[in-house]
C-alpha cells in the first residue's frame, strides 16, 4: 500500500501546470482530489516518476454563467456543485449527480475534471454531461480545444485526454425554461458508483415531447447517449404508455458489462427501469 517514489510538484497557476506537464513528460500525472490517482498508486496500479498537484490552483475552481453557457472549472469539487443554486435553478440534473457521488469525504475532495480525466466506467458524471450536450475544454501549452462529451468518452478508462493535456473547464449549454433534467441511478451500496446510472432532459412543447436526451453510465464500458430511447420519446406525447415503449428499448445498442455486481442480464433490466424512473421523473 506505499507507492513507488515520484516527484512532487505543485502548480500555482494553469500556466505553471502546463509548463509542467511539457517540461516532465508523459511520465508524469496530474493530481486534483487524488481520491482516484492515489489509490492506484499506492496499489501500483499507475507509478508515475512526477506528480503535479492542481489542487491549490483557484482559478480552476468555480460555477459562473458565461453567455448561453454554464460553466465548471476543472478543480471544483463535486461538493461545491451538489451546493450549487445556479445549477440547481438550471440544470437539476448536474446537481443531483453530484449529490450521489460517494460520501462527504468523496464530495469534498474529489473533482469533476479529476473525474472525468479518470472515466471509470461506474463513474456518475458523464451520464448528465452526455445528456446536457456538454463540452470540454482541453489545454496543452499549445493550446486550447474543446471536446464534445459524446467524442470524449472512449472507453474503459480512456479518454481524448492527451498526455500533455489538462482538462480545465467543463462547458453546459443552458436549457430553456420548458427542458426539465434528472439524474437516478443503482448504487453500489459500499461506495455508490453507479451501477446503472440514467440522465434524462426533455424538452416539451405544445403537449409533446419536442427534445429527448437519455444518457447511461455504468451500463457498458463506454458512457452513451441512447438514441433508441430518445427517438422513440420525440415527437410524442408524454404519456405512459409512451415513457414505457421509450424505456423498453434501453441499452439494446451497446455491449452490457456484467460483473460481480451485477449481472448483463440484470444490469440490462436495471437499465429500462432506470430510464422508466428517470423519464416518469422529468415528464410528471
Ligand atoms: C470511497 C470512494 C467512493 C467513490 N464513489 C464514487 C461514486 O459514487 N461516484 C463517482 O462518480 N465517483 C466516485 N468516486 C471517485 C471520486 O469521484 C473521484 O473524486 C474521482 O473519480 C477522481 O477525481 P479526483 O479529483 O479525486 O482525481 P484524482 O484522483 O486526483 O485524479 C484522477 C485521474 O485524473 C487525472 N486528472 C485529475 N484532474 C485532471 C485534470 N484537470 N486534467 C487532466 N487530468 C486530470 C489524474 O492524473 C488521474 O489520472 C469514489 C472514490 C472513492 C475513493
Amino acid at each position: 500500500m506505499i507507492p513507488s517514489e515520484f516527484e512532487y510538484c505543485r502548480a500555482g497557476s494553469v500556466e505553471e501546470a502546463l509548463d509542467l506537464l511539457a517540461q516532465k513528460g508523459p511520465d508524469a500525472k496530474i493530481l486534483a482530489g487524488g481520491h482516484s490517482l492515489l489509490p492506484a498508486m499506492k496499489l501500483r496500479l499507475n507509478s508515475p516518476g512526477a506528480v503535479i498537484d492542481i489542487s491549490g490552483i483557484g482559478e480552476l475552481s468555480y460555477i459562473k454563467e458565461e453567455g448561453s453557457h454554464l460553466v465548471i472549472g476543472a478543480c471544483t469539487t463535486h461538493g461545491d456543485i451538489a451546493k450549487s443554486t445556479l445549477l440547481s435553478e438550471k440544470i437539476p440534473m448536474i446537481v443531483e449527480a453530484a449529490a450521489e457521488i460517494g460520501d462527504v469525504q468523496v464530495r469534498n475532495k474529489g473533482t469533476i475534471g479529476g473525474s472525468l480525466a479518470h472515466a471509470d466506467p461506474a463513474a456518475d458524471w458523464p451520464a448528465s454531461l452526455l445528456a446536457g450536450e456538454a463540452e470540454i475544454v482541453l489545454a496543452s501549452s499549445s493550446g486550447e480545444r474543446t471536446v464534445a462529451a459524446v467524442d470524449f468518452f472512449q472507453g474503459l478508462f480512456t479518454t481524448d485526454l492527451g498526455e500533455n493535456e489538462l482538462i480545465t473547464e467543463i462547458r453546459l449549454p443552458i436549457p430553456d425554461a420548458y427542458t426539465k433534467s434528472t439524474y437516478v441511478k443503482f448504487e453500489q451500496p459500499a461506495s455508490r458508483f453507479a451501477i446503472v446510472g440514467c440522465a434524462a432532459s426533455i424538452t416539451r412543447s405544445n403537449g409533446s415531447c419536442d427534445k429527448v436526451r437519455v444518457a447511461f453510465t455504468g451500463v457498458s464500458s463506454t458512457p452513451f447517449r441512447d438514441q433508441a430511447v430518445e427517438q422513440a420519446l420525440e415527437g410524442q406525447a408524454p404519456s405512459d404508455d409512451n415513457i414505457e415503449a421509450a424505456a423498453e428499448k434501453a441499452a439494446m445498442s451497446v455491449e452490457v458489462m456484467g460483473d460481480h455486481f451485477a449481472s448483463q442480464e440484470y444490469r440490462k433490466h436495471l437499465a429500462k427501469v432506470y430510464a422508466r424512473r428517470a423519464l416518469q421523473a422529468v415528464l410528471s
